[in-house]
């Protein structure tokens, strides 16, 4: 199907889905001519109901296309299928070295000493303290069997982005790693992996706690060579595995 009959495929999907629905079809977009208005409504739709449709232009597009996609999607499954779609979900999840959840003791230690276990490492580039940006941070805290691989991992990140596009897309803006003394998760009564020094926060502005892939910026596709090069080494992003918390990158499963 191309897009113009996917364009007027969704016309008639939203118009039922409108009247079904009892919602009132979505006002005129001023300075959009007459044959672009529907597709326009259904871009204001989309865009109102955190589906990205891109410009309001009445233009049936690529992005459009995707948010539509989605949106019939969570319709028919209740969920948001992931539109990157060069990766499958759980293939970080199952490839990974690191422990689950309840082997998190006998592979790092005992949360009591976890300190004997902690090493100062050097960043790579400079961060910036993403609650107090005026602060930047030169070397950070963690645990010492993930230190050369975090290491690493920022280092393949400045290789793949340089300096300027780093900061450009906040890739700099640290959002935490190591707590002590120990934390209990936010959603929850386990002790959070932050912790254990084996968790790093980034850009938590723009991947807030609860907000899904429709709305974190870690899940488009400007960041997927980041998230990749995560991945590659066998963390987990709880954004990728569970939807939410798009800021967290953990050496250990669920
Ligand atoms: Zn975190």
């Amino acid at each position: 199907m191309n897009y113009k009959e996917k364009a007027l495929e969704a016309v008639v999907y939203f118009n039922n889905y409108w009247k079904l629905n009892k919602l009132n079809t979505p006002s005129i977009i001023p300075n959009i001519i007459t044959s672009r208005q529907d597709v326009a409504q259904i871009q204001t739709f989309l865009t109102s109901q955190h589906f990205n449709a891109g410009k309001i232009d009445g233009l049936w597009g690529e992005q459009t296309d995707s948010a539509y996609n989605m949106f019939i999607e969570k319709k028919k499954t209740g969920k948001i299928i992931n539109f990157r779609t060069d990766t499958t979900n759980n293939v970080p999840y199952l490839k990974t070295p690191y422990p689950k959840y309840k082997d998190i003791e006998s592979f790092y230690g005992k949360l009591e000493d976890i300190n004997k276990n902690i090493v100062t490492v050097t960043l790579p580039y400079k961060h910036i303290l993403a609650w107090n940006t005026r602060q930047t941070v030169t070397k950070t805290s963690c645990h010492k069997k993930i230190s050369d691989v975090y290491t690493t991992i920022l280092e393949e990140t400045l290789l793949t982005y340089g300096l300027d596009e780093i900061h450009k897309l906040g890739l700099d803006l640290f959002g935490g790693g190591f707590i002590s003394p120990p934390r209990k998760m936010r959603n929850g009564s386990e002790v959070s992996t932050h912790s254990y020094g084996i968790a790093f926060d980034y850009n938590p502005e723009n991947n807030q706690l609860h907000w899904g892939r429709d709305k974190a910026v870690f899940a488009t596709p400007e960041y997927a060579d980041w998230m990749d090069i995560w991945s590659k080494h066998g963390t987990i992003n709880i954004g990728e595995t569970k939807n939410y918390d798009w800021q967290h990158f953990q050496f250990s499963t669920f």
